[in-house]
């Protein structure tokens, strides 16, 4: 199982938490698709769209249920993606669930959440890559240091998963250091 971000995908998540920045969290959608071969789903994210009203402390998200579930009743009239999961971020640069979003996950009638956490590194610059050991995706935009990890909903365990994005690891070449 991998997720694989596009650029688009890539761009919107990272901005919406430099939008956010080191304050508050941010959270919203995934839209994309999902490929399945036998017994290996791969999903696919093309976008994401934050909720634009939600709670937000430096430590926790809420979006109203009824909001939520809105977005979740309307979007198939769009047809060309579907909603495969929801992203949260973290300010203070923590990439590591919480219990409340394991909680969270566990009950959020989608299987992916992507957790994309967000610091200011000083003057400390690092070129984006991806650690196959950790399954974390990182690297530098500006003076932030960003790490981006997913997790799938299976058979009630959350479980880390593979998350590729070669756009991203190309993406210092486009303003080099
Ligand atoms: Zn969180």
């Amino acid at each position: 199982m991998a997720i694989y971000i596009s650029e688009n995908g890539f761009i919107a998540l990272t901005l919406s938490a430099i939008e956010t920045s080191i304050k508050y969290e941010a959270t919203g959608i995934l839209l994309g698709y999902e490929v399945k071969r036998k017994d290996v789903i791969n999903y696919y994210v093309e976008n994401i769209i934050p909720y634009q009203i939600a709670e937000r402390t430096s430590e926790s998200v809420s979006v109203l249920p009824v909001r939520r579930n809105r977005i979740r009743r309307v979007f198939p009239n769009y047809m060309k993606y579907k909603i495969i999961g929801e992203f949260h971020t973290h300010p203070e640069g923590n990439i590591y669930l919480s219990p409340g979003d394991k909680k969270f996950i566990r009950s959020s009638g989608y299987e992916l959440e992507i957790v994309v956490a967000i610091k200011i590194g000083n003057k400390t610059r690092r070129a984006w890559d991806y650690n196959y050991k950790t399954k974390i995706l990182s690297g530098s935009i500006d003076r932030y240091l960003i790490k981006i990890a997913g997790w799938r909903v299976e058979n009630e365990k959350i479980v880390r998963q593979i998350i590729t994005c070669p756009f991203a690891v190309g993406f210092d070449y486009l303003k080099p250091f």
